[in-house]
């Protein structure tokens, strides 16, 4: 399938997402990937890639990943996963031993709810608990993440902004601390949940671009919401007014539904005004350029 394409103030919101199929999100700019979906080469350039949950639509291309960064010469990267799937993804790498003779480097890292990871200067992702427990075989309930990428930014405190560029060098060499620091949500990825507490962080709710799921839209799928864990719209129609993002990009519409008519639903339950700004990551398509040549494993 060929991935969406979403521009909006710099930001470029790249990937494909089919609930039960594929789910990946890029963002170049940023050098941050969430879920690995099967691993399309979008992902292969991206150095920090979080994963929301182990649901094989999100996670299959994991072994992939690594190895097709090794292929390239690159680094591994690193794999932010929840804590619970640390040592099942490693064991993972290590089967691959027995099927492929080779076992590429890997970097498969912890995310803890409110644990932030440093991606580079002024820029960290800030994992959080969704509402979208998956049970592991051994009956363990794995928690499902999502992750906030946040500018950080150090701003001249108030009671400063009338001084010179001398009097600034000044108060900084008394070690007066003159700067607050600010933090500005930018892309917020919640991954595979239905609606919950989530919700009110700020960083969720005030994020420029916030990505939620919708899986289901039509009205006799409700159940199936229901018993998945996911959202459907109804709970959207009552989460969006309540929402302060400039954009929000719907993900992980199931294929039971065609886009055309989940596109239509969407308009009728939020109305024309919401949907000024709400839309189906999908719906998105990819500005012709240049395609990037990546080798071809042999
Ligand atoms: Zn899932």
């Amino acid at each position: 399938m060929t991935p969406a394409e979403f521009h909006y103030d710099g930001i470029t919101v790249r990937g494909v997402t089919l609930a039960g199929e594929e789910t990946y999100v890029v963002v170049p700019e940023m050098n941050v990937g969430f879920d690995v979906g099967r691993c399309q080469r979008d992902l292969l350039s991206i150095d920090h890639v979080f994963l929301s949950h182990g649901h094989m639509d999100h996670a299959a291309g994991v072994a992939y990943y690594f190895s097709q960064r090794e292929f390239v010469d690159n680094d591994p990267g690193h794999l932010y996963v929840p804590e619970l799937l640390v040592e099942p993804l490693r064991t993972l790498m290590r089967v691959w031993a027995d099927i492929d003779g080779h076992v590429p480097a890997s970097n498969i890292q912890a995310a803890a709810p409110g644990q932030d990871i440093e991606v580079r200067r002024n820029l960290i992702v800030r994992p959080f608990a969704v509402n979208h427990p998956c049970r592991r075989h051994d009956r363990t309930v794995v928690q499902a993440l999502g992750y906030a990428a946040i500018e950080v930014r150090q701003k001249l405190k108030q009671e400063f902004l009338d001084r010179t560029g001398p009097q600034i060098v000044e108060l900084k060499k008394q070690g007066v601390q003159i700067t607050n620091r600010v933090e500005m949500p930018l892309v917020t990825y919640c991954g595979d949940t239905t609606a919950g507490g989530f919700l009110d962080h700020e960083f969720v709710r005030d994020a420029k671009i916030l990505l939620l799921e919708c899986t289901f839209v039509d009205p006799d799928h409700r159940e199936r919401a229901r018993v998945g864990n996911h959202m459907h719209l109804d709970q959207l129609r009552e989460i969006i007014p309540k929402l302060r993002n400039e954009r929000i990009l719907l993900t992980h519409l199931t294929r039971r539904t065609m886009l055309s008519d989940a596109k239509a639903l969407l308009r009728e339950a939020i109305g024309e005004k919401q949907a000024e700004r709400v839309s189906f990551l999908m719906e998105h398509r990819r500005r012709r350029g240049r395609p990037r040549p990546v080798p071809t494993p042999e």
